[in-house]
């Protein structure tokens, strides 16, 4: 794999989408949509190689389980692909930033209301999104985030998120104001338009007017999400068993991130 011939911005766009492989039928048609968007994406590696695949599996207009199991495993062999062996120095003043480190854990806001959300595809499906008992009738949340604990920001499928960005309470509304860094959650997520990881445990981290948001719990992958300088919503992932970042990507803080993911039971 050349370097020059790496197509970064394809490589952030799958990142976002997954980390693990774990791949629902939006997130298939999520991806089809970059590729058909950038036609640069389609030229360069890895689109040279998944582009055609999608294709493929786009030919009869269904996305069948096999298809997904496959482009799953392609997926994850591309991550592996990306690992690079770094040298994470331990920054100078590491040990009195971790002490300085807040950590405010946020849940789902209960609210009386289902909403019907048009899914992606051809036969426009629609999805009951229930913001109380924060439950969907699709597809991605019956497989993976249907026994996870209540009011878990990770039970938040696409349809859920979509709710949610629907129902922000207003300065009219008598209704509690939502925790701070929910709010940030569903924005970042929304404005990239993907899902919330399906991780059972959710935490706001801050340190030196910094912060990010982690969610673990259900897999070896933890998954940070943060906005950068520019204000972009970034996400990066954490192997806890296999000691490893996704795709080869550091936050600018790993040490910290890194201690405080290993620290958790
Ligand atoms: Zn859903």
């Amino acid at each position: 794999m050349q370097k020059e011939h790496v197509h970064t911005e394809t490589l952030k766009c799958i990142r976002l989408i997954t980390l693990d492989g774990e791949i629902t039928t939006e997130e298939v048609w999520d991806l089809a949509t970059f590729f058909n968007d950038n036609p640069d994406a389609q030229k360069y590696w890895p689109g040279s190689v998944l582009w055609p695949h999608l294709q493929q599996i786009f030919a009869d207009d269904v996305v069948t389980v096999d298809e997904m199991n496959e482009l799953g495993k392609r997926l994850r062999d591309l991550e592996k692909v990306c690992e690079t062996v770094s040298t994470e120095d331990i920054p100078e003043g590491f040990s009195e930033t971790y002490q300085s480190l807040e950590e405010t854990e946020f849940i789902l806001p209960l609210i009386n209301k289902t909403i019907l959300i048009e899914g992606r595809g051809e036969a426009k499906p629609r999805y009951l999104a229930d913001l109380r008992s924060h439950s969907c009738d699709c597809q991605d949340w019956f497989k993976r985030r249907k026994d996870l604990p209540k009011r878990s920001p990770g039970r938040m499928c696409k349809h859920l998120l979509q709710a949610f960005g629907m129902s922000q309470p207003t300065d009219s509304d008598d209704d509690e104001p939502w925790p701070k860094p929910f709010v940030q959650l569903i924005q970042g997520l929304l404005d990239c338009g993907i899902d919330a990881a399906a991780a059972a445990y959710w935490r706001k981290l801050v340190w030196n007017d910094i912060s990010c948001i982690v969610g673990w719990g259900g897999s070896d992958w933890c998954s940070i999400y943060q906005r950068d300088r520019q204000g972009t919503f970034e996400r990066f992932g954490y192997n806890r068993t296999e000691r490893r970042w996704a795709y080869g990507e550091i936050p600018p803080d790993f040490a910290l991130i890194r201690k405080y993911l290993e620290a958790l039971e």
